[in-house]
């Protein structure tokens, strides 16, 4: 599998985004949904971060939360914080959000057509963002749509922003979305499973496109998707998330060639060609679980061929995975693996204890 070179990465010191302990739950009737349940991660300028896991994971709602779109009965909770440009944009207006978003952050979806209008031209619907997000109108907006749509590799860009959107290909429409978002020039894209409605050729295009923008205007890139392989070509850095909590965070090299969390093992050994000598495709046996209370256990237990008595009654704090990396994080009570069993879960108490402490 192609895995991104990570040694060129440019990033400079201070995060552009940096969330910590974000918690978004969902209120009902029934029950509480914790579905994004204290997570933390940094993206710097330049970076391109993966979040990977299985549908019901919590990814595409902790992107939701950053860009102030958990609709009711959802809500970001208190003592969550998601610091953009060292502003905490969980005590922003709903007015202030709406200049941030598609602005300086901006998202593209799974379906383009969630994004693009069928009853207006793409020209008009990247003049409109142009109009909205840099005061561009008349012959210079038109000019800019198209400089727009040959950046994102649209041939013929001066014929085809007078099309509509059922005249372009699955593949054309998610790079005029993308050349949307780029009008709005944001620092931060959030990309949520970009590719995966597209086949295997179009996708290697879209990623390479999005690397090349990358590389151009030095755009910090939010990477959500399921699929592993996506993830080893496009991420500098990759977090693993699991019923609403991430499970291991590396660099993606290391990740993929060290992988200590048992989930991220068991969804690398569920790629196809990553196991030559296996029999049959392994899979992890059974679902995600839904959270519904504060987890006092690891939630991924029931399906954990590692779990051990501690695991049912101990929560795994965030810890580094052994004494010589300072970059690889698991939440796995058989972390640390430089101490003892019995120390290492003293250590994941330890570690939970003060944070319930300081959530208070
Ligand atoms: S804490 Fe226990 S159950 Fe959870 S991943 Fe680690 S070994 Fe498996």
């Amino acid at each position: 599998m192609a895995q991104r070179e990570t040694t060129e990465f440019r990033g400079e010191e201070d995060p552009l985004l940096s969330v910590q302990n974000l918690q978004t739950a969902f209120f009902t009737d029934k029950e509480t949904i914790r579905a994004v349940d204290g997570v933390s991660f940094d993206i710097r300028r330049g970076e391109t971060v993966g979040i990977v896991g299985e549908s019901g994971s919590g990814k595409s709602v902790t992107a939701r939360s950053i860009m102030g779109l958990v609709d009711s009965p959802g809500r970001v909770l208190d003592g969550s914080r998601i610091d953009f440009r060292g502003e905490d944009l969980t005590q922003k207006s709903e007015r202030e959000y709406r200049g941030l978003r598609g602005s300086d952050i901006a998202m593209v979806f799974q379906d383009p057509l969630t994004s693009l209008n069928p009853v207006y031209t793409v020209g008009n619907q990247i003049k409109e963002s142009l109009r909205l997000h840099q005061n561009m109108r008349g012959a210079a907006a038109t000019e800019e749509a198209i400089n727009l749509l040959e950046a994102v590799g649209i041939p013929d860009a001066s014929r085809r922003v007078k099309e509509y959107p059922h005249e372009f290909s699955g593949g054309m429409r998610q790079r005029a979305v993308i050349a949307m978002a780029l009008a709005c020039d944001p620092e931060l894209l959030i990309c949520d499973e970009p590719t995966t409605a597209l086949d295997v050729t179009i996708q290697a295009q879209i990623l390479e496109l999005l690397q090349d923008l990358q590389d151009e205007r030095d755009l910090a890139i939010m990477f959500i998707t399921h699929d592993m392989g996506v993830i080893a070509e496009i991420s500098d850095r990759v977090n693993v998330m699991y019923a609403g909590e991430i499970v291991e965070s590396a660099p993606v090299e290391e990740l993929f060639e060290n992988p200590r969390h048992p989930y991220t093992q068991g969804l690398l050994k569920s790629i196809p060609g990553n196991q030559p000598d296996a029999e049959r495709l392994q899979t992890i046996e059974g679902d995600v679980p839904t959270p519904n209370e504060p987890a006092s256990y690891c939630r991924f237990e029931p399906r954990c061929p590692k779990a051990f008595e501690d695991c049912t009654q101990v929560h795994p704090a965030s810890v580094e995975v052994d004494a010589e990396t300072d970059d690889h994080t698991a939440a796995c009570l058989l972390y640390p693996e430089d101490v003892s069993q019995e120390e290492a879960v003293e250590l994941h108490e330890q570690r939970e204890s003060q944070r319930e402490v300081s959530q208070r």
